[in-house]
């Protein structure tokens, strides 16, 4: 009788002993109350800086990569870049007529100093913006490559959405001057405002004044020129070969490390002498003129001769990276699909065998002395804002437009709008 509930009790017994010794010591410690140095403190708010978002997403707060070993997948706001490090983004990597996974030309290069860039704006390439909810009071910079609507396409989605999104600052393009003044940047960028003239009167005094200017810099498309230069950053603008006169890249240096991109063109010297040994160098690698006549029902002469003044296909890609031999090849340019990316990796490996990578959407480039790591972006595609930040809340307003008395007169009186709350 007395055994049968003994054997219970004994095992009972020891499987608690057994789990006693499994133990380690910190984890009995644990279990016995935590110290403070196990304890997990509570995360204080964020700093209350001037560029401090305002609503910046709790449980979104941003950590140091240690030894490169980086998430498998980028989240946006996760991550911390290193102090010595560049993190480049693919906001849109294809041509015109923008696809929902392939938006026109679009680049964001952020330094481990603080400082962001902007390399194109396509159509499309804005909504990837979005979706990586940066600190848009950071975003008044863009470097234009030539006027195409691929690579310019969003520049008033940045100017006027940018500006509501958080940039309280005038919003600065750079780009080349054209061969006469109509076909220049700066026509570009005055014109392209002054058509938004309703939009922007309309935000008078509700959005800060300063963020809804456009302020253009445009530089001799036919010369090689520093063209920005600020805190340890250096910008190059040199001519490129690309339909029309009025083509550049730029080539951007800061902490020893270099960045080149080539925006569209043919391969030209001035590529070659910027990019030569660059960490980083983007050039457009177009569709084989084959696969370009098949798609666009071009004849195949005619989709030659796109490659003889406007567009580098892979085989020319291949060629033109293998003399510059950077630490990283980047091909954009081409409207992707499996079989698209087959024919190009193989035109290309005829002649370059070095590190590659075919661009999509969202790809994101860390760039370190001694490291480059390669992923993707993962994003919510109905991203909540960003948030402002205490600069954009103080900044100056101009004077409120108020609605005439005849249109209020037409307001339904059966319809009476909220109250303004009591303070
Ligand atoms: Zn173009
Ligand atoms: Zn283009």
């Amino acid at each position: 009788m007395a055994r049968k509930w003994m054997v219970p009790v004994l095992l009972l017994v020891l499987v608690g002993i057994g789990a006693f010794l499994a133990m380690d010591r910190a984890a009995f410690r644990s279990r016995l109350g935590s110290t403070a140095a196990q304890r997990r403190e509570p995360v204080p708010p964020a700093p209350a800086t001037p560029d401090a978002p305002r609503h910046y997403p709790q449980g979104r707060r941003p950590l140091a990569i240690a030894d490169h070993r980086y998430p498998a997948s980028f989240f946006p706001n996760t991550e911390l870049i290193g102090p010595a490090e560049m993190r480049l983004t693919a906001l849109g990597t294809g041509m015109a007529s923008a696809a929902p996974a392939q938006k026109s030309a679009g680049w964001m290069l952020e330094l481990g100093n603080g400082d962001i860039f902007l390399f194109d704006v396509g159509t499309g390439s804005q909504q990837n913006l979005v979706a990586l909810r940066p600190d848009w009071s950071k975003l008044d910079k863009v470097f234009v490559s030539h006027l195409h609507i691929d690579h310019v396409g969003d520049l008033d989605a940045l100017l006027l959405e940018g500006w509501l999104a958080g940039r309280y600052t005038p919003l600065h393009v750079y780009g080349p001057t054209g061969e006469t003044p109509e076909l220049g940047t700066k026509a570009f960028a005055q014109n392209l405002r002054a058509a938004y003239a309703w939009d922007i009167q309309s935000r008078a005094g509700r959005l800060p004044e300063a963020g809804g200017r456009l302020i253009a810099h445009a530089a001799d498309f036919r010369t090689t020129q520093v063209v920005y230069e600020k805190s340890g950053v250096k910008i190059t603008q040199f001519p490129q070969i690309h339909v029309l006169a009025g083509a550049v890249g730029f080539r951007l240096d800061w902490n020893e490390l270099s960045f080149v991109f080539g925006g569209a063109s043919i391969p030209s010297r001035w590529f070659l002498e910027q990019a030569r040994g660059a960490d980083i160098a983007i050039h457009e690698c177009f569709d084989t003129p084959e696969r370009l006549a098949e798609r666009t029902g071009a004849s195949v002469r005619e989709a030659v001769e796109e490659m003889l003044d406007a567009h580098t296909p892979p085989a020319g890609f291949g060629k033109l990276m293998a003399a510059v031999r950077p630490r990283l090849a980047v091909a954009y340019h081409a409207a992707l699909g499996p079989e698209e990316m087959r024919r190009q990796v193989e035109a290309i490996r005829e002649s370059y065998d070095g590190p590659l990578t075919l661009a999509e959407d969202l790809t994101v480039w860390n760039v370190s002395a001694d490291h480059i790591e390669v992923r993707r972006a993962v994003v919510d595609t109905l991203p909540l804002p960003a948030g402002t930040t205490r600069g954009y809340a103080e900044a100056a307003r101009a004077e409120r437009q108020a609605l005439s008395e005849a249109l209020r007169r037409g307001a339904w009186e059966g319809y009476a709008p909220p109250a303004l709350p009591q303070d």
